[in-house]
């Protein structure tokens, strides 16, 4: 069953650069640098090699939808010369991706948890050895 309001709670976390699991534990110690697992519930980040080849698919459409809406309205302005559109596109096609870099990897792995949710480990019960 489709739980919709599961699905707008991971991807908000995911907008606000938490963990997709518990919502607490920030993604990112530096501009670039992630987390190895979460601070509060201490989900893995990178699950394993490659796992985040995805985020750069959802960095390719952020990249691609902004060029495309800038392209659209430059077209609203025929006497702007194409060497500035041009110039303009590749501006942007360089600093959008890396603009984007955090929310295309926190919403890479929202996605990924709301497909594929990872469980907490089961909390010890009774006095600790
Ligand atoms: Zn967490």
């Amino acid at each position: 069953m489709l739980d919709l309001a599961r699905i707008a709670r991971i991807l908000a976390r995911g907008t606000r650069l938490r963990c997709p699991r518990c919502g607490a534990g920030p993604l990112f110690r530096g501009p670039f640098r992630m987390h190895g697992e979460c601070l509060d519930c201490a989900l893995p980040f990178e699950q394993e090699q490659g796992y985040f080849v995805g985020a750069i698919y959802v960095n390719y459409a952020a990249t691609a939808l902004v060029l495309v809406a800038v392209f659209v309205v430059l077209q609203l302005f025929p006497g702007v010369p194409i060497l500035l559109q041009l110039l303009l596109g590749g501006l942007l096609a360089v600093l959008v991706p890396l603009i984007f870099f955090r929310h295309s990897r926190s919403l890479w792995m929202s996605l990924d948890y709301i497909v594929n949710p990872v469980e907490p480990p089961p909390r010890r019960v009774g006095p600790s050895t």
